[in-house]
């Protein structure tokens, strides 16, 4: 599915481009990837998918996840932004990704 699809068949009824890629990730299997805050945070922290706006997360975000990741790629992302890499304090102590992560501010050890 082009990236076109969404703007031609989806805003015409008025949802959100976050919400248009979510339904089709989760009920069509489509490779998409829905940002959202926690997204889009982690994105900009790590250094994976760095943007001003939601759009530009998602071009960056699909540009450098694999393919073969792509169906799965935004689940992860929330719950990594959601549990561990939160907006006030991430935990960058039990980070499974902190080796990749170019987030200079890491949370300092107790
Ligand atoms: S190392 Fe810290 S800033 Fe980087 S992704 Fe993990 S929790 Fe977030």
């Amino acid at each position: 599915m082009d990236n076109n699809w969404i703007e031609n068949q989806i805003r015409p009824i008025a949802i959100g481009r976050k919400t248009a890629n979510a339904v089709l990730n989760v009920a069509f299997g489509e490779p998409t990837m829905a940002v959202d805050t926690h997204i889009f945070r982690v994105g900009n922290r790590t250094g994976l998918a760095p943007g001003k706006t939601p759009s530009e997360a998602e071009m960056q975000l699909m540009t450098h996840v694999p393919p073969a990741y792509l169906a799965d790629a935004h689940h992860w992302l929330i719950l990594l932004g959601r549990f561990v890499c939160q907006a006030r304090k991430p935990q960058c102590l039990r980070c499974g990704v902190a080796q990749f992560c170019d987030f200079k501010e890491k949370t300092p050890a107790p």
